[in-house]
């Protein structure tokens, strides 16, 4: 089978292709509007730009997605689609108690979707959005629970310098410490801080144990590299997003000299042109061009996502 992968998609914020930067932007303003505009959506609105994603991703050629969804509502149309891949239901939130419930519900849905007669070729796993969004308890609980159940788990991790700030320091880079009170508005941004960077801080409460796909991971260090290498994690690079949200280039060629498992995924419609991981690799090429060969990078494409179950 000639296998396509775009491992990272959100397909229902297909409905929100207007946040979609023209030009580089910062991330802290862009993840507040996509948070605000998310909880406006109603029901048809979010099935309908799911089922407008489905259909690009089917247009491009893709045979294997994983896609996050914050509504839970891209289960039964994913199931239903003929496609492959997990889709994850995502669970954020600071505030403790809320949290915890919401991960029991997801749990059960989770369970509960394992029967379903489609179940098999996409499967359903558990997000926990990122390390500054989700309660130390979340990420520790929700992982033990994907480990011991052997459910797929996939978290935003290492994306912007702000995160990295935010967990190290407590405080915002630069200009973008104006925007704090906005996006603590919108709940992002934790109370406490737990003084580590992203990639230690996950590993600390437990959370790379459980094996996540983790999307992103820009900021690294070679020692964080070599963690997320020994405890077989795979990473998702999505160079289009990260360069629209001004995040920067991620250090491809280091994970691939770590042997880490390397999947393309173009994001969401709200910080990417399109779906279509074939763009995704060419950008990918040209911007690491100095550093991994071009048929390595094509190569990332056809390596199927799945979690063995
Ligand atoms: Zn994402």
């Amino acid at each position: 089978m000639h296998y396509v992968t775009n491992a990272h998609t959100h397909l229902e914020l297909t409905a929100l292709t207007h946040l979609c930067p023209a030009q580089p932007t910062s991330f802290l303003p862009w993840l507040a509007r996509v948070g605000w505009k998310i909880s406006r959506l109603s029901r048809e609105e979010i099935l309908s730009a799911i089922a407008q994603g489905i259909a690009e991703l089917k247009t491009y050629g893709t045979t294997h997605v994983g896609d996050i969804t914050h509504s839970w509502l891209s289960v039964e149309p994913l199931l239903a689609s003929g496609l492959n891949g997990i889709v994850y239901l995502e669970v954020l939130g600071l505030e403790r108690e809320s949290a915890m419930e919401r991960l029991q519900e997801a749990q059960k849905a989770i369970e509960s979707a394992r029967h379903h007669p489609n179940y098999g070729r996409m499967q359903v796993g558990l997000s926990l959005h990122a390390p500054y969004s989700c309660h130390p308890d979340l990420l520790r609980a929700g992982a033990r629970w994907c480990r011991a159940e052997n459910v797929p788990l996939c978290v935003h991790v290492a994306e912007s310098e702000v995160e990295t700030e935010w967990l190290l320091r407590g405080r915002l880079p630069g200009q973008a410490r104006v925007l704090s009170p906005l996006v603590r508005a919108t709940g992002y941004l934790p109370t406490s801080v737990p003084r580590q960077r992203p990639v230690p801080y996950l590993a600390a409460l437990g959370v790379l144990d459980a094996h996540p796909l983790l999307v992103h991971g820009v900021y690294v260090s070679d020692e964080e590299i070599a963690l997320i290498a020994a405890t077989h994690c795979a990473v998702v690079h999505c160079p289009r997003s990260n360069h629209l949200l001004g995040s920067g280039r991620m250090p491809l060629e280091r994970y691939l000299r770590a042997n880490v498992p390397i999947y393309l995924g173009t994001d969401s419609r709200a910080s990417s042109p399109d779906l279509n991981v074939y763009a995704e690799a060419q950008f990918a090429c040209q911007l690491h061009h100095r550093y991994v060969p071009e048929e390595q990078i094509m190569a990332l494409l056809h390596q199927p996502l799945e979690h063995s179950l």
